[in-house]
């Protein structure tokens, strides 16, 4: 909604991947429709329909060369899904933080939340997870500095999304366990961060590719 020009691939030759253009597309472009969506979450990214009816593009908006849009597509996907990737680790952590915070802090029953075993291993499962999904965007960050093959890097970096969007789902559930009702408040504190976060988890599952799709995507790159 806020953007001056759209990114836009375009089929500009033959069916099939070499006849997709780049072409930048001003939103003042006759013909350029823009409707502002209410979404879940991801409020501050202001998501938006971009309809074009017959809009007409000078020819110096041809971004690289004609047909061959579909390359820096796919390697634009790949840094969208890491960083995704890594937001969603880091909310993760967040929720982790907070989470043992507040089982240090709130006293149930007699004793600090963090006392009852069933409460230690929630924050147990959900360090489990953060670390893994840690390290394995530092190992997909080696691979793709030690310049293996792009094809590689793609299915990695999407397993490592789907890895750290399931990791965002199940932290941001278990800390809103530990948290109870206030993570049920918008702006509380504690508890806002976490409610913060799940109304995030969809669109990490979703965007930039959704999880089916990424998994399927590796077992492609895979060769499976
Ligand atoms: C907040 C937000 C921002 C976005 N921003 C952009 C953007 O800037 N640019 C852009 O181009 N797009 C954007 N998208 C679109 C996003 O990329 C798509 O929503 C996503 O790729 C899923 O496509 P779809 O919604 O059309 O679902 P569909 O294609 O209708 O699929 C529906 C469901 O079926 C599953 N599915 C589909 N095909 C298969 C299959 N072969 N096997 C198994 N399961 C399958 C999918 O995983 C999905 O869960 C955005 C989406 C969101 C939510």
């Amino acid at each position: 909604m806020n953007a001056d020009y759209f990114t836009v691939g375009v089929r500009t030759g033959p069916p099939g991947l070499g006849g997709i253009s780049l072409l930048m597309i001003h939103r003042d472009f006759p013909g350029v429709q823009l409707k502002r969506l209410a979404t879940q979450g991801w409020l501050c990214s202001s998501t938006t329909l971009v309809a074009l009816n017959d809009v007409r593009v000078p020819v110096e908006n041809l971004l690289g060369q004609e047909n061959q849009g579909f390359l820096p597509i796919m390697l634009n996907f790949n840094n969208e899904r890491f960083s995704m990737a890594v937001s969603a680790c880091r909310m993760s952590r967040c929720c982790l933080e907070d989470a043992i915070r507040y089982a240090r802090a709130r006293k149930t029953f007699g004793k600090p939340l963090i006392g009852h075993q069933v409460i230690r291993h929630k924050l147990s499962e959900m360090a489990r997870l953060v670390l893994a999904t840690h390290s394995l965007l530092m190992e997909v960050s080696r691979a793709w500095h030690s310049n293996e093959s792009a094809q590689r890097v793609a299915g990695q970096v999407a397993l490592a999304k789907v890895q750290a969007s399931r990791t965002l789902e199940f932290c941001a559930r278990e800390a809103s366990q530990v948290l109870g009702g206030r993570s049920y408040l918008r702006g509380s504190q504690p508890g806002g961060r976490i409610e913060r976060c799940w109304r995030e988890v969809r669109v990490y599952a979703i965007g930039g590719g959704s999880e089916e799709i990424m998994l399927e995507l590796a077992a492609r790159a895979a060769k499976l």
